[in-house]
């Protein structure tokens, strides 16, 4: 099990020191804003999304580590994928970092989040790009184009 937990440190460390997708898209439809003020985590994801899929996702922003490598390991589980298997995969996601889940069984990479259940101050930080996805496909219907 500390193999593993090495493995999964080694995964968030390097996310967080290079974060995929971090970029603003210029043709993004949706967009929205986090902020976490228990740790300073703040975040902006961009999301193109055409009809009910995610074509295309990216985030900017700062905060600590695990808030970038769950932003980071975010869009790069995402793109492509449709808004309700963003949903469900947010809600295992949510699962797995507040201990009530099956140890990861089906997230695939996110597993590597498993170990912060132990630490429930830091569960703001790995859900806040989630969190902020969400408020961004839920909102601003009104500057959604038409095309
Ligand atoms: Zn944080």
């Amino acid at each position: 099990m500390s193999d593993l937990r090495a493995l999964y440190q080694e995964v968030i460390l390097d996310h967080s020191k290079r974060p995929r997708n971090f970029r603003a898209l210029a043709d993004s439809n949706r967009h929205a804003e986090g902020y976490n003020p228990l740790c300073g985590d703040r975040i902006t994801v961009y999301v193109k999304l055409d009809g009910d899929r995610i074509v295309d996702i990216g985030f900017q922003g700062s905060g600590c580590a695990i808030s970038t490598a769950s932003a980071s390991l975010l869009t790069e589980t995402l793109k492509g994928k449709s808004r309700a298997e963003a949903d469900e995969l947010f809600a295992k996601f949510h699962d797995l970092v507040t201990g009530q889940g099956n140890g990861g069984v089906s997230l695939g990479k996110l597993a590597v989040f498993s170990g912060v259940s132990e630490f429930p101050v830091r569960v703001k930080c790995a859900t806040l790009a989630w969190h902020t996805l969400k408020s961004a496909l839920e909102g601003e219907e009104k500057t959604v184009s038409t095309e």
